[in-house]
């Protein structure tokens, strides 16, 4: 068993755009010391692309979504920055591509009723649901349920695409409602080599920086008032004072990680709470395109009477011209039930449905990609989905640390979980935050070592008296023992200051116990910090370097002057 029992500052966990986004803050801030544990073999998590028919195809995040308002998003600005290639998205024709099984086109006067038909009756049921916020039944039939081809199809769009979010939608409001996709033979992950570049060592486009460890599945985290130890599934050990955790809201719904102690209620409720959205992307390759290219037909929709069955489609020609590459995307239910099957059978469903649109003479396609993202052990879906009436304290709870466990990811962004700039912005939220708290625990430090300074004289005193019975002193470092819930109070909230309290014989304010009969000779000492000295008095005839106050008290207590602390 490997074991690296070197502690580091901080261990993140996934180096997906949020985990390197964080990283990069420490590091930005100093905290160098910093190990990164990554369960797959590259950098990336959900953004990920693969070689696919000649070009390149992005499995999960492809589009680059809120560009063109008032404020610039931080991924298009990384984007631009770097060169990615990109290319506009124009969906809103979409609406007017309805085919149904015989491969007729619905006339567009049709399309358009049905189109506003759905959304009156989405919008209907939204304000019904927050007029009604406590009789929410999730099995009570919305209003004028969609029942023909063509309602499930718009239904299907409206829901599962353009409406799965609350309105008004942050991105486009904040970012602009145009979106772009990428389109580069290096991937939208460049994104993130480009960032790992400025605080990870690399060579040739090769991270080599011994702190990024791939093929490094975290499997438990055990976390005390004095820090964290992280397993992997091979064996090995990691320390830090800190850990960010970033997994996924599927991955936090599994049992991929265990926690000692587990999570407190309020956290594992909320992580509960919060829907994991599937959504696939299916790429099929052609000998030729037989599909209607040019202006407003780049997508187009099927119309069956199954809700969702390989219903929205897009052709590459715009992206990659002459890539001859068609995808369709899935999502929820029929995502799960296509990973489950071979990809022999979804190319023979998906080959039916392109026959019932354009014809019993088009070609089969040579290739299929269908990515599993609900079967990826480290994704358990795509992105989170807040339920569309729910109150910020799901996601803040999401958010919030336990002890030392920072959380981040795309799933702990108030106003842009699902997207990758809302797994940027979370990572650097999070490393900004724990980058305070630990600059607080810094000044802490520095305070107390001036107080032990001062104090040295004094404890060197007490070891002179106690000597003999200082070996049963209370363990100072390491100690994740059992009782490591670091709150005497147990009251599982989250607010960790509370996890250093000063009391007098229990848990003090530092990492230091002292009892009469045990005395502990080392630990950092806070202002307020009561000790009670019990018998020293009798022992303290030779205490040369001592303030004279103390020197001259024959009390069980004294006050050291100036210092703002009191020896009792
Ligand atoms: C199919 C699909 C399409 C999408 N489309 C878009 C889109 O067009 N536009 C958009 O903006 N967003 C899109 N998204 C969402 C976007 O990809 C995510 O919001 C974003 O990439 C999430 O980043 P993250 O850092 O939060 O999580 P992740 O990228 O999931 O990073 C977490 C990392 O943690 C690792 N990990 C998990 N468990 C462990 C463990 N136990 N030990 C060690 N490491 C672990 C994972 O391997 C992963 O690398 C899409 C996502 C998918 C899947």
């Amino acid at each position: 068993m490997e074991s690296s029992r070197r502690r580091s500052s901080v261990i993140v966990i996934g180096a997906g755009v949020s985990g390197i986004s964080a990283g990069k803050v420490l590091a930005d801030n100093g905290v160098e010391d910093l190990v990164i544990l990554e369960a797959s073999d590259r950098i990336g998590g959900r953004i990920r692309h693969e070689r696919f028919g000649g070009v390149s195809a992005e499995l999960g995040a492809g589009w680059i979504a809120g560009v063109g308002g008032k404020q610039a998003n931080p991924v298009w600005e990384l984007a631009s920055q770097s060169g990615l290639r990109t290319c506009f998205s124009d969906y809103s024709n979409a609406r007017y591509n309805i085919y149904d099984r015989s491969g007729k086109i619905f006339p567009s006067g049709v399309a358009a009723d049905s189109y506003k038909k759905a959304v009156d009756s989405a919008i209907q049921n939204l304000k019904n649901l927050e007029d009604n916020d406590d009789s929410i039944d999730d099995t009570s039939e919305p209003h004028s349920a969609p029942k023909t081809p063509i309602e499930l199809a718009i239904d299907f769009i409206l829901h599962d695409f353009e409406m799965a979010e609350v309105e008004p939608i942050s991105t486009y409001v904040d970012f602009g409602e145009r979106e772009f996709l990428v389109a580069d033979e290096r991937g939208y992950v460049h994104l993130l080599h480009k960032m790992a570049e400025e605080f990870l060592f690399t060579s040739e486009g090769k991270i080599l920086d011994s702190r990024l460890q791939l093929n490094k599945v975290v499997r438990e985290i055990q976390h005390s008032r004095n820090g964290v130890v992280v397993k992997t599934e091979d064996g090995c050990i990691y320390e830090a004072n800190y850990v960010i955790l970033s997994a996924s809201i599927g991955v936090l719904q599994s049992d991929l990680i265990s926690f000692k102690p587990p999570l407190p209620r309020w956290k594992t409720e909320a992580i509960e709470k919060c829907d994991v959205m599937v959504y696939t992307k299916i790429f099929l390759k052609f000998p030729y395109k037989f599909w209607p290219c040019g202006p407003e037909k780049e997508f187009f929709i099927y119309a069956h009477d199954r809700r969702g069955y390989y219903t929205f489609w897009q052709h590459m020609e715009n992206a990659y011209p002459g890539s001859n590459i068609l995808v369709v995307t899935l999502t929820n239910g029929e995502s799960k039930r296509v990973e489950a099957q071979s990809d022999e059978e979804t190319l023979e469903e998906a080959m039916e449905v392109l026959k019932d649109m354009f014809g019993p003479s088009v070609p089969n396609a040579t290739d299929i990609l269908v990515p599993r993202w609900w079967n990826n052990r480290f994704q358990r879906g795509s992105y989170s989905n807040y339920p569309i009436i729910s109150n910020n304290q799901v996601v803040n709870s999401i958010k919030a640390p336990v002890g030392r466990i920072f959380f981040t990811g795309e799933h702990t962004s108030e106003k842009f979980n699902g997207y990758v700039h809302g797994g940027y912005l979370a990572g650097i939220d999070t490393g900004k935050t724990l980058v305070e708290k630990m600059n607080k625990e810094k000044e802490r430090d520095t305070e107390n070592q001036n107080q032990n300074f001062l104090l040295e004289p004094l404890l060197a005193l007490t070891l002179t008296q106690t000597e003999a019975v200082s070996s049963n002193g209370p363990k100072l470092e390491d100690d994740h023992d059992d009782d490591n819930d670091y709150d005497d109070d147990d009251d599982n909230d989250y607010d960790d200051d509370d996890e250093k309290k000063t009391t007098t014989g229990g848990r003090m304010d530092s990492d230091l116990v002292i009892e009469p009969s045990k005395p502990c000779l080392q630990g950092n000492m806070m202002m307020g910090t009561t000790i009670n000295a019990g018998k020293w008095k009798k022992d303290a005839k030779g205490m040369m370097n001592l303030p004279s106050k103390v020197q001259a008290a024959d009390a069980t207590s004294m006050e050291v002057p100036g210092f703002g602390f009191e020896v009792k």
